[in-house]
């Protein structure tokens, strides 16, 4: 019987250094990320698990990368792999083209801005921004039914007085992405060294989450990660998905009473730790 899914890491480095990027910097990186190494840690799971998530650093850049790809092709052709990636690779045809052969891939992209200033402000790397949009012209062409391209925007302060316009330029450059995901940082690792630069809270953020309700028709799908349920307007709540580790979750003392908390994703604990639980107030009835 497969347990759901496992987080998997492919490589330890990145090829971007977005500020506000959630990898710790010290003992993910002592690991092995070989050829050897990573089949065998892929055959320990064969048959035990639903889907993988394929994460890293970067996990493209992996100088295995195909060759691992190619195990999964033909030992795993029916795990589930969801492969989390800047998407700077897939600027190459024949590497799109490559990992399109994988039966049950979803793609899952993250885009920092809405041209290569504002996109490059965040990842660091002059020419990223092009790679990675037509990295999403390549994926759009070659994805094949069953495939699927999710592309991600993670609020922060840098962009929070322009993510709508990263998400409207989403919306007239990949009108065919199966799913689109607006988050709310993660306060750890890079984004913690770099909090000054990057930090946000929700109340900033604003619970009616300004120009948002008009752009999410646009979309086939649309998420909300990391949003605990008292910080937006209701109208919100249909999107919001609970996608953070149990024990990466604190609930505030006051969540005790609150009538929505089993269906609330609680609060990321670099969040606590950072801003304090203040601004979650809890449900003592229902909201109209
Ligand atoms: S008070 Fe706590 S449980 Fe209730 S919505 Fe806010 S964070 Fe979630």
């Amino acid at each position: 019987m497969p347990i759901g899914n496992i987080d998997f890491c492919f490589w330890n480095e990145c090829n971007n250094h977005c500020l506000m990027c959630s990898n710790p910097n010290d003992s993910w990186r002592q690991a092995t990320y070989d050829y050897n190494n990573l089949v065998s840690r892929l055959k320990d799971l064969k048959g035990k698990v639903g889907s993988i998530t394929v994460t890293g650093g970067e996990p493209t850049i992996n100088p295995d990368f195909a060759r691992v790809f190619d195990f999964i092709k033909n030992k795993l052709p029916e795990a589930r792999v969801s492969l989390l990636t800047n998407g700077r690779r897939f600027y190459y045809a024949d590497f799109t083209k490559k990992c399109c052969q994988l039966k049950h891939l979803s793609l899952v992209i993250t885009l920092h801005g809405y041209n290569e200033q504002t996109h490059e402000r965040v990842t660091l790397v002059k020419g990223s921004f092009n790679q990675t949009c037509r990295g999403l012209d390549n994926i759009l062409k070659y994805k094949r039914p069953g495939q699927a391209l999710e592309i991600r925007v993670v609020i922060t302060k840098i962009n929070l007085s322009f993510y709508t316009k990263i998400l409207s330029f989403i919306k007239e450059n990949y009108p065919g992405a199966d799913r689109i995901v607006l988050l709310f940082l993660e306060i750890e690792g890079a984004a913690q060294e770099n909090i000054s630069k990057v930090g946000l809270t929700y109340s900033k953020l604003g619970k009616s989450l300004p120009g948002l309700s008009s752009i999410i028709p646009a979309f086939r799908e649309f998420r909300l990660y990391h949003f605990p349920l008292c910080v937006i307007n209701k109208s919100f709540w249909k999107y919001v998905w609970a996608t953070l580790p149990e024990q990466e979750i604190i609930f505030p003392s006051g969540c005790k009473k609150c009538i929505y908390k089993t269906s609330c994703p609680g609060v990321h604990k670099g969040y606590i730790e950072n801003y304090g639980d203040r601004e979650f107030r809890a449900f003592l009835k229902r909201v109209g």
